[in-house]
Order: structure tokens, then C-alpha cells, then sequence
């Protein structure tokens, strides 16, 4: 029998996924069904799911839309094309890529343009690496983090830039740092990694946890890239560890013999799906919060949906800008109001 949940903190949504989800469910309570989303709107199957039954239909080609139907882009960031295409297609498109995504679409725009071969380490096929490599894909090579450098083959080795997915496990991105830098020692890389402030303290709260316990249950869809990574982690502190979608997908013999299991969740994760877990796990002992650190940062609602939203509430002189129940709050104070209420307003 386990004797304690120690749960993580921060774990699950992250400030880019509570920006998408909350304006994807502007979107679905302004306009009349279908809603049409470019790629999952984040990769959880769970808000997926929500979406789908409250009338937004995902696709993967923009030709797929009807036109004139409003069209949302995902939090993982949309290759050039695929904007001006769901823009030319759409009255109202809205694009809720991640700010912390669009950095990096900077990134590779600004280092190709200056002459710079450029390696993107993240995973083939993500739709977050697709859309950031579509920038510059002549100058762009990608590297998964499982391989090494050997397939990079730059024209100047004194012009290399290394750019990574948001999401990697802090252990890859910093080996293939050390490889790149060793090879090319006037390489180009952001101050910062581009590796985000929420893939780095899950991963941080996952090292924690594999100090006190001996199994690590990570909520998350298997599309997730940040979840895989918190797996992996766990795997590399030397810990078992399984992702599981919810609760149904514990099998009850992972918890033989450990008296302490982790849980967390990955960044696109509903925490009530964390706590059904917890349900299950059913710890004699009861759940201990470990905080690695605190979270504050908040992304704004895209501006094309700011702008319409706004004078939607012109128009109707207010009546969606006061607050009703089965309503999102008014757009000037979307701080007062989290993603996890928005997938409650699903339902309703
Ligand atoms: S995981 Fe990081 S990059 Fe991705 S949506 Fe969240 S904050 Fe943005």
C-alpha cells in the first residue's frame, strides 16, 4: 500500500496553456459552432475532448476550413504559410501561439537573416518544431537530442546558432550544448536557453521528487512533449516513472512496493485529472505538497481576440461584459479568471 503522495509544485498548466485554452473558449462562446483550430489546441486528450463536444472542430490543413469560419491557431506555434493562409480564409482568425514559442520564431528569422546555419534541437514532426523551422528552412537543420551533431554540416563554422524546442528535457539540451560548443567555439545561442521557464520547474520539481520517491506518475497525453520529458528526467535520476492519462491508465501493480510515489503533471495536463489520480493512488498517509518554486507569470489573450471580443462588448452595450454564469469574464480582467474555470464554462 503506498504511504505518501508527494505532489509537485508547479506542475501542470503552464501560462502559454492557460492563454490558449481560455481563448479558445472565447471563441467557442462568441461564435455559433463549428469553431475550426489549427493542430490540437494543446496537446492534452482530455481538453481536447472538451473542445470537441462544445463545437471546435481540429485540423491539420487550413484548405480543410470552410471559408469565412473563424479559425484559432495553436499554442505550439504555426509555420508563416499557415498564417497567411488561415488569415487570407478566415473573417477572424486568432492565433494563440505561446509568446514564449514566437521568441524562438524570432530567433530563427533573425540568425538565418544574418547569415547563420542554424541547429533546432527538438523532435521530428512536433508541431512546435514544424511551425519554428518553416521560418528559415534553408538555414535550419534539426537535431533530435538523441542523436549527435554529425548530420549538421554548416557552410561557415564560425556562423552557427543553436536554437531549441521549448520543451526538452534540461539534460539533453545541455548535452548537445556542450557537443555544439565544443565543436564550434563561436556558436550562437540565447542568453537564456530557449528551453521555457515551465518545462525547466516541472523538471526541476521531477529531480526533487526522485530524491524521496521511488516511483513517479506523470499526468499527461502522449503527444506531450514536455510530459515525455518530465518521464524521461524522472528515468534519468534513476527512478520508475510512467505517464498516464488519467486515472484509468494506472496499472495497480506499478504501486507494489513503493511507499512514496511523485506525482505531477505536464504542462497541458487539467489538474483534475491529477487529483483522480491521487484518487486512486490512495495514499494511507495523505498527499505533501513539495514546492520547488512559485509561478506568476500570466500571457495575455491574443490581440486580434482582445480587439474583436472588445467591440463585441461595444456593440452589445455590455451584455457580455458583465459577468453571468456560463460566461468568460469580461476580456479587460481576464487575469481574475484561470483556465481550469474556462473548461468548467465547456461543460455548462
Ligand atoms: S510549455 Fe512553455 S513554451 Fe509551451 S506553452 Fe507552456 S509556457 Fe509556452
Amino acid at each position: 500500500m503506498v504511504d505518501k503522495v508527494l505532489l509537485a509544485q508547479p506542475r501542470g498548466f503552464c501560462a502559454g496553456v492557460e492563454m490558449a485554452i481560455k481563448a479558445l473558449t472565447w471563441m467557442v462562446r462568441v461564435f455559433e459552432p463549428p469553431v475550426y483550430c489549427y493542430h490540437e489546441i494543446v496537446h492534452n486528450a482530455a481538453v481536447v475532448a472538451a473542445f470537441e463536444r462544445a463545437g471546435v472542430v481540429f485540423v491539420d490543413d487550413i484548405a480543410e476550413v470552410p471559408q469565412g469560419r473563424p479559425i484559432m491557431l495553436s499554442a505550439h506555434g504555426s509555420a508563416p504559410e499557415v498564417v497567411a493562409a488561415a488569415d487570407e480564409r478566415s473573417a477572424v482568425m486568432v492565433d494563440a501561439v505561446c509568446p514564449l514559442v514566437t521568441k524562438v520564431h524570432h530567433e530563427v528569422k533573425r540568425m538565418a537573416a544574418k547569415g547563420y546555419d542554424i541547429i533546432y534541437v527538438g523532435h521530428e514532426g512536433h508541431d512546435e518544431a514544424v511551425g519554428a523551422i518553416a521560418e528559415a528552412p534553408d538555414a535550419v537543420t534539426l537535431i533530435d537530442p538523441s542523436w549527435t551533431l554529425e548530420r549538421f554540416e554548416p557552410e561557415d563554422p564560425e556562423r552557427v546558432a543553436l536554437l531549441a524546442q521549448t520543451t526538452l528535457g534540461m539534460y539533453e539540451w545541455d548535452g548537445v550544448l556542450s557537443d555544439a560548443r565544443e565543436t564550434y567555439p563561436e556558436l550562437w545561442t540565447a542568453r537564456k536557453s530557449d528551453l521555457c521557464y515551465a518545462t525547466t520547474n516541472r523538471q526541476t520539481a521531477v529531480q526533487e521528487l526522485a530524491k524521496q520517491a521511488s516511483l513517479i506518475l506523470v499526468v499527461g497525453s502522449e503527444n506531450s512533449s514536455n510530459t515525455q520529458a518530465l518521464v524521461r528526467v524522472a528515468h534519468n535520476e534513476g527512478v520508475a516513472a510512467h505517464r498516464v492519462d488519467g486515472p484509468g491508465a494506472i496499472d495497480p501493480g506499478w504501486l507494489e512496493g513503493h511507499s512514496v510515489v511523485g506525482v505531477t503533471a505536464g504542462a497541458s495536463a487539467p489538474d483534475q485529472r491529477v487529483q483522480e489520480v491521487i484518487d486512486v493512488v490512495a495514499p494511507a498517509n495523505g498527499v505533501e505538497l513539495l514546492r520547488v518554486t512559485s509561478e506568476d507569470e500570466y500571457f495575455p489573450l491574443p490581440p486580434s481576440l482582445r480587439r474583436f471580443v472588445q467591440t463585441l462588448q461595444a456593440l452589445v452595450e455590455g451584455a457580455v461584459a458583465a459577468r453571468k454564469p456560463g460566461q468568460p469574464g469580461p476580456i479587460e480582467s481576464d487575469r481574475e479568471w484561470g483556465a481550469t474555470e474556462a473548461l468548467e464554462l465547456l461543460e455548462v
